[in-house]
């Protein structure tokens, strides 16, 4: 359990870094692959400009997340959208 959220932590870590890149297409090519290692897909991502929330899905699996705090997580100086 402790690898398998350091990984999470990680995939997370991708994610916040392709939304603060400007990632904000409807269909965003992240590259990211999907955190399960039985699946080959690649995740959508999508920022809600109203909240600041960062919301992402593998086309593949269907798995799903919402990222609310991720400011925190990348430290300060990001540029918020
Ligand atoms: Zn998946």
């Amino acid at each position: 359990m402790p690898k398998e959220g350091r990984e999470m932590a990680g995939f997370l870590a991708l994610i916040v870094d392709a939304a603060t890149k400007g990632y904000l297409d409807p269909e965003p090519k992240t590259g990211i692959r999907c955190f399960h290692q039985n699946c080959d897909g690649t995740i959508l991502i999508r920022v809600e400009p109203r909240d600041g929330f960062i919301f992402w899905k593998c086309i593949v699996c269907g798995e799903e997340g919402r990222i609310s705090d991720w400011q925190k997580t990348k430290g300060e100086g990001v540029g918020i959208p």
